[in-house]
């Protein structure tokens, strides 16, 4: 699915550091090289029901139309949406339009029009092996805000994808998320809130594993990052506050204030040769 709340006894140990890190080091999935060759592949199919989905928003269609196609290119594919079913989640792929963040449940009344901003986050498994991805997309006519909202949440989590290398900290990759954020706010003349409820999550032979990845954080603290670590990258920023609320649904997350969100995400490997995005388009 799209992210995780942040679980108390990460907050908990994150502040007890030390033994703490060393025991919670300890629960990440490592894997081998050819189980990232493994997860690739389920990256691949992730890749490319986001371009399905991509190719097809436009005025007219509804989310439930998308939700449909990217079921059929992961089944097409041989593998299994891992969202479908998920904690009672009834559906393959999570879209949030406009003041929507995370998780909202494509419907076929639910019509996209022109103008409209929907964040599509999709998760397949092939081989017992997860990919999880999202993109926003601009319908019809974007208007500017919303383009520099999506283009300034995709540098945020691309910063934070340059921070995957062996050796580096967690917390490098949250303060790389945040600080790109903040500096795109700067330049854009705007206020950008950085949703903290959600963030970041290992993924392997699960959607959702250890760690959780905050979108904010201290350079230079947390976890060690080791080559064989694959963490789903996924900041959400917003075109005013940090709040969000959860509707009567049980799974749309939206924003406090009503204002526009994006999310983007990508899963991506630690490797010797640096980040390796799993969920990349084959090019
Ligand atoms: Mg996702
Ligand atoms: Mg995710």
């Amino acid at each position: 699915m799209a992210t995780d709340r942040r679980p108390l006894a990460e907050v908990v140990s994150a502040r007890v550091g030390g033994l703490a890190d060393r025991v919670r080091r300890r629960s990440v999935e490592m894997k081998t090289p050819g189980q990232i060759e493994a997860m690739r592949a389920a990256g691949l199919v992730v890749a490319a029901a986001l371009a399905a989905v991509t190719e097809a928003a436009r005025p007219g269609v509804s989310t439930a139309d998308l939700d449909g196609i990217a079921e059929g290119v992961i089944r097409d594919a041989g593998a299994v949406p891992s969202f479908l079913g998920y904690q009672g989640f009834p559906r393959s792929i999570c879209t949030s339009v406009n003041e929507q963040v995370v998780h909202g449940i494509p419907a076929p009344q639910q019509v996209l029009g022109d103008g409209d901003l929907v964040s599509v986050d999709c998760g397949a498994i092939l081989d017992g092996w997860h990919g999880d991805a999202a993109v926003t997309l601009l319908v019809g006519t974007p208007r500017p805000e919303d383009e520099a909202l999506s283009a300034a949440t995709r540098a945020a989590m691309h910063a934070g994808i340059e921070q995957l290398v062996p050796g580096g900290r967690l917390g490098d990759v949250s303060h790389a998320v945040e600080e790109e954020a903040r500096r795109r706010a700067a330049a854009d003349g705007r206020t950008y809130g950085i949703v903290a409820d959600y963030g970041g999550h290992g993924i392997g032979t699960s959607m959702h594993m250890d760690p959780f990845v905050p979108n904010v954080g201290r350079a230079g603290s947390g976890m060690r990052l080791r080559p064989g670590m694959v963490l789903a990258i996924e900041p959400m920023l917003t075109g005013g506050t940090d709040e969000t609320d959860e509707l009567d649904d049980g799974w749309t997350v939206v924003t406090a204030d009503g204002s526009r969100a994006a999310h983007w995400e990508h899963s991506v490997a630690v490797t010797d040769d640096g980040p390796r995005i799993l969920t990349a388009p084959a090019s």
